[in-house]
């Protein structure tokens, strides 16, 4: 009651302070269409909202490195209040500015940016609530085919469902530091966990757990978000589940999450990663489809898998499992393997001290239902939280050497399993001419696994793979490595797509027309537009995702001149 009279108070102060401003001519002046740079926000609007050049051109900024568009102010909340203040004040004002949370702005096209709006900076409160309990009578929240799910993370549990309270600003590693206190983890995960709670779920968050547990926002009991009316609501399945499907997947366009409830699990204590290789690709495939289809307890817990269409490759970045004392030499194991595409299947299974006598059991029984080639089993073990974490340990080295902050030009695609193949031939066997400059996963999913409900779309297939293009760009005098020609290489990749009537979607996803947007969304278009008229009808929130707004980004000198 308190706290919501002191909400009422400071945003009755604010808006006294619009009005005030208004009559002694500081008014927000009217926008023209598209000029998202005019100046109108009364700078005493929040202590916490900050006009330094420092901070406005760090939040212009994200992983991507190819825009940057400068907002007007940021705010650094002190409060969650603060925050539903700063959107209510968007909402009510005559020309309302735009909004957009910023996670750890890992993002690659500007989502996180709001030209000329205000950027909110969601670590500010990293930190500020944890909270670990158990629900009572509640249900998973797995689609409804697999209420199955529900009994195994039960038994998994001792009968018990754990979650996390936990802020929308707060890193995953943070989360996994906190809950491995309490022998408890999430479930489902990103691979690289240095991105915010509220920016994953916003997209979906995935990695090699999603085939059996779902992607992150299978694995989230509740939200609390402040909708692009500035109002703080609390949404789950039952309770204003409208918001909390929109939000789950809804790229930042209808509310901004400050509390997510996270599903957790008993925390394995290590992991045993196993790596084996394949140079057919249907066999790859066929491998890998058939180990997302087990779901009882002889199953991997991690399915992923990365193409090698450059040696150098399986040394890269993302494999630290290789180490470089150890360097994989491709042709000792596959005879004249030179020039031809290899792809690597990875696998972990998770155990602790009760199952540590039958993991090597467990392993061995499944890898023998696999065709790999003989003689490429590269196997390491691991304590569970380095396996998690274990990007960040090739990021710190990338730093070392300068690779870390350049150009990303990052190109993410969900395939229906049906086409797979047909991209294999048309771009790892072609348009990529055997020179990448990064990773490229390409790992399945179990579409039932995916809330229909909630606002992220995949293709409509039972199974659909992730592949992941993670490319750096270099200027290194290497045409191949400069950020032109991998952003011609993306477009070729799609414009394939487009030909080859793959219907793909992508992930994390980029599009610069509306047409393109109501051709991402197919049949949930209108409901996404529906959700967008309820929750943030004046539209206020994550402008840099440019679905419903013409914001443009400032091309990077860096980006342009390459
Ligand atoms: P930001 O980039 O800051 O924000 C992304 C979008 O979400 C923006 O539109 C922003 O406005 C909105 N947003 C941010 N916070 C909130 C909030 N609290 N409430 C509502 N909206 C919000 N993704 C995977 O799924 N799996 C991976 O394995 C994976 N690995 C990655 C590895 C690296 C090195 C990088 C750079 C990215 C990776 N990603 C992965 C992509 C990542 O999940 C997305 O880019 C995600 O958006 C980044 O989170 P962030 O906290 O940096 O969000």
């Amino acid at each position: 009651m308190e706290e919501r009279k002191s909400v009422l108070i400071t945003g009755a102060k604010l808006l006294l302070l619009l009005v005030m401003s208004c009559l002694m001519g500081l008014t927000p002046q009217a926008t023209k269409p598209g000029d998202e740079r005019a100046t109108f926000l009364p700078n005493y609007m929040a202590s916490n909202l900050s006009f330094d050049a420092s901070r406005t051109r760090l939040a212009s900024r994200d992983f991507g490195g190819l825009t940057g568009a400068p907002p007007h102010g940021v705010l650094v909340p002190s409060s969650v209040h603060e925050i539903a203040n700063l959107v209510r004040v968007a909402y009510e004002a005559d020309a309302h500015f735009r909004v957009a949370a910023k996670g750890h702005a890992h993002s690659i096209q500007g989502q996180a940016q709001a030209p000329g709006g205000v950027v909110i900076e969601m670590e500010a409160l990293k930190g500020c609530l944890f909270n670990v309990g158990v629900l009572e009578n509640e249900s998973c929240s797995f689609s409804s085919s697999y209420s199955v799910e529900r009994e195994s993370v039960e038994r998994e549990s001792g009968g018990s469902l754990y979650y996390a309270d936990v802020w929308g600003g707060e890193l995953w590693i943070d989360v996994l530091h906190e809950t491995l206190k309490h022998g408890l983890a999430p479930r489902s995960w990103t691979d690289y966990l240095y991105l915010t709670v509220g920016g994953t779920l916003s997209n979906a968050g995935i990695s090699g757990q999603a085939f059996n547990h779902g992607p992150q926002i299978s694995n989230v009991y509740e939200l609390d978000v402040v909708t692009g009316k500035g109002e703080l609501l609390t949404c789950s399945k039952h309770q204003n589940s409208e918001l909390f499907h929109s939000v789950l997947g809804g790229l930042g366009q209808f509310g901004i999450i400050t509390r997510a409830r996270i599903a957790l699990e008993p925390a394995p204590q290590r992991v045993r990663w196993i790596r084996v290789l394949y140079s057919d690709f249907n066999t790859f495939t066929r491998d890998q489809e058939h180990l997302i289809s087990l779901h009882g307890r002889t199953k991997f817990d991690y399915v992923e898998g990365f193409v090698i269409v450059d040696e150098g490759l399986i040394n890269n970045w993302r494999s630290s499992f290789f180490s470089p004392r150890n360097p994989i030499k491709l042709q000792s194991i596959v005879s004249g393997s030179k020039g031809t595409v290899l792809y690597c299947l990875e696998v972990t299974k998770n155990y602790d001290e009760a199952t540590a006598d039958t993991v090597d059991q467990e392993v061995d029984s499944l890898l023998k239902t696999l065709s790999f080639i003989q003689g490429s089993v590269f196997t390491t073990d691991l304590p569970y939280i380095d396996f998690l974490d274990r990007v960040h340990k090739a990021e710190l080295k990338l730093r070392a050497k300068g690779l870390w902050d350049v150009p990303h030009p990052w190109l993410n695609l969900f395939i229906p399993k049906s086409k797979i193949a047909d991209f294999d031939a048309g771009v790892f066997k072609g348009i990529l001419g055997k020179k990448t400059s990064g990773p490229i996963l390409i790992y399945p999913m179990n579409k039932n696994r995916w809330d229909e409900k909630t606002s992220a779309v995949t293709p409509d297939e039972d199974v659909f793979y992730l592949v992941a293009f993670l490319r750096s760009a270099l200027d290194n005098g290497e045409e191949t490595q400069s950020l032109r020609y991998l952003q011609d290489q993306n477009e070729r990749i799609l414009r394939f797509c487009e030909e080859a009537n793959i219907e793909m979607k992508q992930y994390l996803p980029h599009h610069t027309k509306r047409a393109q947007w109501v051709q991402h969304y197919g049949p949930k278009w209108a409901e996404f537009e529906e959700r967008k008229a309820t929750f943030d009808p004046k539209n206020i929130l994550a402008p840099g995702q440019r679905i419903f707004s013409a914001a443009q980004p400032i091309i990077l000198p860096s980006a342009s001149s390459s």
